[in-house]
């Protein structure tokens, strides 16, 4: 058995404690014995037991000082006195400040972008600013562009929550009726036209639940990006910038993107530069890859509240299967009056086969297999975990039990291994 370590640690008004957890099945328990704390701007309560497993990196900041106890094997866990919370602070107390101008002038609130390179912290920040603005009773729009890792549903996917409470210390932000787009890959770069179709899409949907909803609309919005930001990568965000009509980016440590979003945006929209913390990690590929299996596993499976998903078959003649993205063809040999890049957005009928096996199919609230399956929230997600040609069916791994809703399935790139 391994020995249980265990750390008490004081820190300093304006401090963090970082720490990490590593190793395959460890379990960090986190406390604070006294004083003030808060994780990525969701306050902890004092001596409640918080637990952190594999894969976790976090930090607790305290404004006024405090005592925290781990418990647990920690790989990396150390305290800092440098961190750029109070620059974060007063981003938020300038949208803050746009919150109050929107409610006495009876227009929107600010709609705020945070972009940047992988890994400088977005997600992090995104986190803390919506925390900040629920603790003061708003109620912002949280959109995740991020198709990489899908933080409101899962990886390629884009979505839309309202945040009514801060982010759970476990389990993040709850996930009551989210808007869910279908991309079906893990970069916008392997099918610019439909990501640049869904972002505006998902733009307009929220614009016009604001017009019904005035404490959402003057609240704003704070939207979360990819961390592609070269080339075409910056061609899309300022594509999203456009779409939802920002009003303020956040360019977390990155000059060049800095200066060319100051030199190309409309001189309404606010560029601010931000430093990322030093606590941020940097993931490899493999954690990458490891995190995005997590999200779907943590979608079927749960998280802290287990699901119990349920697994059936299902008849190839049942099923309606399609992707989106028929293969690109020159002009010249496009049927008349129609664009290449149409065939992007176009959906395609899938045979089934044994290429299905592990693949995730999102399922559309669409009637029909035409631009509206694009367009539709989604309704959710199945896997499907084997096929079996010779009875001609596929089994299915659902949060839902049977019968599959008669509606179109659209098929993701993603995979997902079921060894639950
Ligand atoms: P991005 O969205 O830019 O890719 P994230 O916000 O996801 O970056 O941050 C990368 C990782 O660093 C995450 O696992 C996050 O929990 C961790 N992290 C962020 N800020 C800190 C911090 N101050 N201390 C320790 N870990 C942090």
């Amino acid at each position: 058995m391994t020995e249980v370590q265990l750390q008490e640690i004081k820190l300093e008004p304006d401090s963090e404690l970082r720490f990490e957890v590593e190793s395959k099945n460890e379990k960090v328990v986190l406390e604070v014995k006294s004083g003030y704390a808060e994780l990525f701007g969701t306050e902890l309560v004092k001596a409640k037991p918080y637990e952190f497993h594999t894969g976790a990196k976090v930090a607790v900041f305290t404004w006024h000082g405090c005592t925290v106890e781990l418990r647990g094997r920690t790989e990396v866990s150390y305290v800092a006195k440098e961190t750029p919370m109070v620059v974060y602070l007063n981003v938020h107390a300038a949208l803050e400040q746009q919150r109050v101008a929107a409610e006495q002038e009876n227009t929107r609130g600010p709609v705020t972008m945070i972009v940047g390179p992988g890994d400088v912290g977005k997600s992090t920040l995104t986190r803390i600013l919506l925390n900040y603005a629920v603790r003061m009773g708003r109620r912002p729009i949280f959109v995740d562009l991020d198709v990489g890792q899908g933080h409101i549903s899962i990886p390629g996917t884009i979505g839309a929550l309202l945040v009514e409470r801060p982010a759970s210390i476990e389990e993040g932000f709850s996930q009551q009726a989210p808007l869910v787009y279908h991309f079906g890959h893990k970069s916008p770069n392997e099918n610019l036209e439909l990501y640049n179709t869904i972002v505006s899409r998902l733009a307009e949907v929220i614009a016009e639940r604001c017009e019904h909803n005035k404490k959402a609309s003057t609240s704003g919005v704070i939207i979360n990006t990819c961390g592609w930001v070269k080339g075409a990568g910056y061609k899309v965000l300022t594509h999203a910038a456009q779409a939802f009509e920002v009003d303020v980016i956040l360019v977390l440590d990155n000059e060049r993107l800095y200066n060319e979003l100051k030199r190309d945006m409309p001189k309404f929209v606010k560029v601010v530069y931000l430093p990322k913390s030093g606590g941020v990690v940097e993931r490899s590929t493999s954690q990458r890859a490891e995190l995005r299996d997590g999200r779907i596993r943590e979608y079927f499976y749960g998280k802290r509240t287990p699901y119990y998903p349920h697994s059936f078959d299902v008849k190839f003649s049942d099923l309606k299967i399609y992707k989106v993205g028929a293969p690109s063809l020159p002009d010249s040999c496009m049927p008349l009056g129609m664009r290449a890049e149409e065939a992007l957005t176009k959906l395609v009928p899938v045979w089934a086969s044994a290429a299905l096996a592990h693949r995730i199919l999102a399922v559309s609230f669409s009637p029909a297999a035409d631009e509206l399956a694009l367009h539709s929230n989604l309704a959710g997600f199945v896997c499907v975990t084997a096929v079996d040609m010779e009875r001609q069916t596929l089994t299915i791994l659902s949060p839902q039990p049977r019968p599959l809703p008669n509606t179109i399935l659209l098929l993701s790139e993603l995979q997902y291994m079921d060894n639950h």
